[in-house]
């Protein structure tokens, strides 16, 4: 297998490598993961929380080396280590709930035939796949993880060839904790998570629609599942009644945070005509005030794209935009500093949906906004995308929005806030349209998905015998 070079966010430069492993190599990690999930399977759920709390706490001591490698892969330093916290919290989270969570069923007499009576074993998946993206690479790389080793299955995990920094750090924490047989990184691009899928029961996958659907068919193609969790073009609808401040707050964070990588960023922006003039000044007066954290990564809001190619992606849906009529107020270009390229949020109005800007996801801080004069038409607005992963609504009261919220396509919706599904994992959520398939990966469903239900079914009495069947009766 060939190296590949990986560059870095904020110079530009290459200043890290992997090399895959051949087919051969990757045989014998899934081998490894899969000889060691049936006894951790058998240990019991508090014996493999408590495993898990000890890498829990390896994590946490090793929080500096993992952010520092985080930081490298993503170029900004805060949200690094908040997702390292948040990992070490993700886990001790489950190991207080999973125990609770963990399905178990009685035994029950049958309605319909009380000589039989039922019960129930879930069973978890054997070795799990996990394919991850490189806008929170450690979060999405253990979203899935986490839970799926509280449910007694292995785990592999293939992190996006752009952000694979933190990994090492990262192993050594799972080596400390005793859980290398069961929990293995491997390095590699997409052939990588193709080979994953070969080896696979069952396969989380985050990332693009299109990739999503390679990984779906090399899935179906095994006859395994694939939980897909896909991108988004998350929907704003912002009523007359509304508190223009905070929804200008939560529309700025919703859309700006993490510089826009994030699935469940607010990519577009609805806003009552009466409110339009004076939002629209607001929005811009808050993007003009954003920082970016260069030339220190100590100050500023606003880190560098991660992934360079997305810089053109966003150039071209911004240019789409312009040349259809939009007027960019401010932001709108992408910028080279120090090898690294930022955009600065980019507020841009008299927008319609024959842009891409509208109905294309992002995937950066722009923040496109258009009036509506009728709810039913914001609402319309809303739903007239590919996409269902979240949208928000801010209105003058919870039941207002609440009101809105019912009548949107998608698959969790914030209300008088933005983005919510980034900060509350408890709620349970599964992706409309093209923005997913298969269970929620939020609340107790994150857990319940791993496991397999097979069913017993005894007989208190005689068997049947096969006369019952006969032509004759
Ligand atoms: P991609 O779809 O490009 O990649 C995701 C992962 O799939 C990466 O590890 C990638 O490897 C791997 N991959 C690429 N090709 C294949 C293939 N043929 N078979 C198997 N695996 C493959 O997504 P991005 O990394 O660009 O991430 C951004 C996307 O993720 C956005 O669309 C975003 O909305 C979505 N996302 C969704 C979330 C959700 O919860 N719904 C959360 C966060 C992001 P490599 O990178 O090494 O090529």
């Amino acid at each position: 297998m060939t190296t590949i070079s990986v560059r870095n966010p904020r110079t530009g430069e290459t200043d890290a490598w992997i090399t895959p492993p051949t087919g051969e190599e990757l045989d014998v990690v899934a081998a490894r993961l899969r000889a060691a999930q049936g006894s951790w399977a058998g240990e019991g759920i508090e014996a493999r929380m408590q495993r898990l709390l000890r890498w829990a706490d390896a994590m946490h001591a090793d929080l500096d080396k993992i952010a520092a490698a985080l930081e490298a892969d993503t170029g900004r330093r805060r949200v690094a280590r908040l997702e390292v916290q948040g990992a070490v919290a993700s886990i001790r989270a489950w190991a207080a709930s999973a125990p609770m969570l963990a399905p178990k069923a009685d035994w029950l007499q049958g309605r319909s035939n009380p000589q039989l009576k039922h019960s129930g074993q879930f069973v978890p998946f054997g070795l799990v796949g996990v394919i991850s993206p490189w806008n929170f690479p450690l979060t999405l790389s253990l979203i899935d993880a986490i839970p799926a080793l509280a449910a007694g299955s292995s785990v592999i995990v293939k992190p996006s060839e752009v952000t694979p920094r933190f990994v090492e750090p990262l192993a050594r924490t799972i080596e400390l904790a005793g859980l290398s047989d069961l929990l293995a990184f491997t390095p590699g691009a997409g052939e990588t998570g193709q080979a994953v899928i070969e080896r696979a029961d069952l396969i989380c996958f985050t990332g693009s629609v299109p990739t999503g659907k390679k990984v779906a068919a090399a899935a179906a193609e095994r006859l395994i599942p694939a939980f897909l969790e896909l991108g988004g073009k998350d929907p704003m609808i912002i009523t007359e009644t509304a508190d223009l401040d905070l929804a200008v707050t939560a529309a700025l964070r919703g859309s700006v945070v993490s510089t826009g990588q994030a699935c469940q960023s607010i990519e577009r922006i609805y806003v009552a005509r009466a409110l339009h003039e004076v939002f629209l000044a607001k929005l811009i007066a808050g993007a003009e005030a954003v920082r970016l954290n260069w030339p220190s990564i100590e100050e500023g809001e606003l880190g560098p794209l991660i992934f360079d190619k997305q810089a053109e992606i966003i150039a071209a849906q911004i240019e789409d935009a312009r040349s259809k009529g939009a007027f960019i107020h401010t932001g709108g270009r992408i910028e080279s500093h120090g090898g690294g390229r930022w955009i600065r949020p980019t507020v841009i109005s008299n927008v319609d949906h024959s842009m891409s800007v509208m109905t294309e996801e992002t995937f950066g801080p722009v923040l496109p906004v258009m009036a509506f004069d009728t709810i039913e038409e914001a609402i319309r607005l809303a739903n007239d995308t590919d996409y269902g992963l979240s949208a928000a609504v801010f209105a003058g009261t919870l039941g207002d929005a609440e009101a809105i919220a019912r009548k949107l396509d998608a698959g969790a919706v914030s209300l008088n806030d933005a983005a919510l599904t980034a900060l509350f994992y408890e709620a349970e959520k599964q992706s409309f349209k093209a923005s997913g398939l298969g269970p929620s990966r939020m609340g107790a469903a994150g857990l319940t998905r791993f496991f397999r239900r097979k069913a017993l079914i005894a007989n208190t009495g005689a068997p049947l015998p096969l006369e019952a069947f006969k032509e004759e009766g």
